[in-house]
Protein backbone atom coordinates (compact mmCIF):
# COMPACT_ATOMS: atom_id res chain seq x y z
CA UNK A 1 0.00 0.00 0.00
CA UNK A 2 1.10 3.36 -1.12
CA UNK A 3 0.03 6.25 1.33
CA UNK A 4 1.68 9.56 1.26
CA UNK A 5 0.49 10.19 4.99
CA UNK A 6 1.51 6.90 6.59
CA UNK A 7 4.78 7.71 4.87
CA UNK A 8 4.77 11.10 6.38
CA UNK A 9 3.71 9.63 9.82
CA UNK A 10 6.79 7.22 9.06
CA UNK A 11 8.97 10.35 8.34
CA UNK A 12 9.61 8.66 5.04
CA UNK A 13 8.41 11.50 2.78
CA UNK A 14 9.38 15.29 4.34
CA UNK A 15 6.78 17.98 5.48
CA UNK A 16 6.23 20.27 8.13
CA UNK A 17 5.53 18.72 11.54
CA UNK A 18 3.76 20.65 14.13
CA UNK A 19 3.03 17.75 16.31
CA UNK A 20 3.20 14.33 16.91
CA UNK A 21 2.67 12.04 19.73
CA UNK A 22 2.27 7.79 19.73
CA UNK A 23 -1.30 8.09 18.05
CA UNK A 24 -1.16 11.34 15.95
CA UNK A 25 0.81 13.36 13.98
CA UNK A 26 -0.05 16.97 12.44
CA UNK A 27 1.96 18.87 9.47
CA UNK A 28 1.06 21.85 7.30
CA UNK A 29 -0.94 21.23 4.41
CA UNK A 30 1.42 21.59 1.37
CA UNK A 31 -1.26 23.81 -0.23
CA UNK A 32 -2.69 26.15 2.36
CA UNK A 33 -6.52 27.25 1.62
CA UNK A 34 -6.17 29.98 4.76
CA UNK A 35 -3.07 31.73 7.22
CA UNK A 36 -3.40 28.29 8.85
CA UNK A 37 -3.64 24.89 7.63
CA UNK A 38 -2.86 22.02 9.24
CA UNK A 39 -3.63 18.52 9.12
CA UNK A 40 -4.62 16.24 11.65
CA UNK A 41 -3.66 12.46 11.16
CA UNK A 42 -3.75 9.23 12.88
CA UNK A 43 -0.57 6.84 12.95
CA UNK A 44 -2.78 4.22 11.95
CA UNK A 45 -4.42 3.94 8.11
CA UNK A 46 -8.02 4.42 7.77
CA UNK A 47 -8.88 5.46 4.41
CA UNK A 48 -12.47 7.19 5.47
CA UNK A 49 -14.65 8.51 8.21
CA UNK A 50 -16.62 5.53 6.81
CA UNK A 51 -13.91 3.11 7.96
CA UNK A 52 -14.16 4.05 11.51
CA UNK A 53 -14.49 1.21 14.17
CA UNK A 54 -16.00 1.26 17.50
CA UNK A 55 -12.39 0.66 18.53
CA UNK A 56 -11.00 3.81 16.99
CA UNK A 57 -13.76 6.41 19.29
CA UNK A 58 -10.80 7.45 21.76
CA UNK A 59 -8.55 8.04 18.59
CA UNK A 60 -11.04 10.10 17.30
CA UNK A 61 -11.10 12.05 20.02
CA UNK A 62 -7.52 12.65 20.35
CA UNK A 63 -7.63 14.16 16.94
CA UNK A 64 -9.49 16.71 18.35
CA UNK A 65 -7.92 17.21 21.32
CA UNK A 66 -4.75 17.81 19.03
CA UNK A 67 -6.60 19.99 16.37
CA UNK A 68 -7.52 22.31 19.77
CA UNK A 69 -4.16 22.64 21.08
CA UNK A 70 -2.57 23.72 17.47
CA UNK A 71 -5.52 26.18 17.20
CA UNK A 72 -4.43 27.21 20.93
CA UNK A 73 -1.06 27.50 19.64
CA UNK A 74 -1.30 29.40 16.49
CA UNK A 75 -3.99 32.13 18.24
CA UNK A 76 -6.36 30.98 16.27
CA UNK A 77 -8.86 29.22 19.39
CA UNK A 78 -10.74 32.33 20.39
CA UNK A 79 -11.11 34.22 16.95
CA UNK A 80 -12.47 30.78 15.56
CA UNK A 81 -11.89 28.28 13.21
CA UNK A 82 -13.07 25.50 11.29
CA UNK A 83 -12.81 21.88 11.33
CA UNK A 84 -12.78 20.04 8.22
CA UNK A 85 -13.29 16.12 7.31
CA UNK A 86 -13.65 15.18 3.64
CA UNK A 87 -15.39 11.94 2.61
CA UNK A 88 -15.06 10.20 -0.28
CA UNK A 89 -15.62 12.05 -4.22
CA UNK A 90 -18.15 14.72 -4.08
CA UNK A 91 -16.54 15.95 -0.74
CA UNK A 92 -13.54 15.96 -2.82
CA UNK A 93 -11.37 13.69 -0.61
CA UNK A 94 -8.11 13.21 -2.39
CA UNK A 95 -5.96 11.53 0.26
CA UNK A 96 -7.64 8.24 1.34
CA UNK A 97 -5.86 8.34 4.91
CA UNK A 98 -8.20 9.80 7.62
CA UNK A 99 -7.65 13.68 8.44
CA UNK A 100 -8.76 16.52 9.92
CA UNK A 101 -8.12 20.29 8.55
CA UNK A 102 -7.45 22.77 10.96
CA UNK A 103 -8.37 25.84 8.72
CA UNK A 104 -7.76 29.38 10.24
CA UNK A 105 -6.48 32.76 10.69
CA UNK A 106 -9.20 34.34 8.25
CA UNK A 107 -12.78 34.93 8.03
CA UNK A 108 -14.93 31.43 6.85
CA UNK A 109 -17.77 31.57 4.26
CA UNK A 110 -20.92 29.65 4.91
CA UNK A 111 -22.19 27.24 2.90
CA UNK A 112 -18.70 25.79 2.11
CA UNK A 113 -18.08 25.44 -1.52
P1 LIG B 1 -8.55 16.08 1.04
O1 LIG B 1 -8.82 16.75 -0.28
O2 LIG B 1 -9.54 16.36 2.12
O3 LIG B 1 -8.25 14.61 0.86
O4 LIG B 1 -7.22 16.77 1.57
C1 LIG B 1 -5.94 16.38 1.21
C2 LIG B 1 -5.03 17.50 1.60
O5 LIG B 1 -3.72 17.00 1.64
C3 LIG B 1 -5.04 18.66 0.61
O6 LIG B 1 -5.38 19.86 1.29
C4 LIG B 1 -3.60 18.69 0.08
O7 LIG B 1 -3.13 19.98 -0.15
C5 LIG B 1 -2.84 18.00 1.20
N1 LIG B 1 -1.62 17.32 0.83
C6 LIG B 1 -1.44 16.44 -0.20
N2 LIG B 1 -0.18 15.99 -0.21
C7 LIG B 1 0.46 16.58 0.83
C8 LIG B 1 1.78 16.52 1.34
N3 LIG B 1 2.73 15.76 0.78
N4 LIG B 1 2.08 17.27 2.43
C9 LIG B 1 1.15 18.06 3.01
N5 LIG B 1 -0.12 18.15 2.57
C10 LIG B 1 -0.46 17.43 1.50
ZN1 LIG C 1 -2.17 5.83 5.25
Amino acid sequence: MDCIFCRIAEKKLPARLVYEDEFAVAFEDINPQAPVHVLVIPRKHIPTSLDLKEEDNALVGRLFQVANRIARQKGIAERGFRIVMNCNAEAGQTVFHLHIHLLGGRAMHWPPG
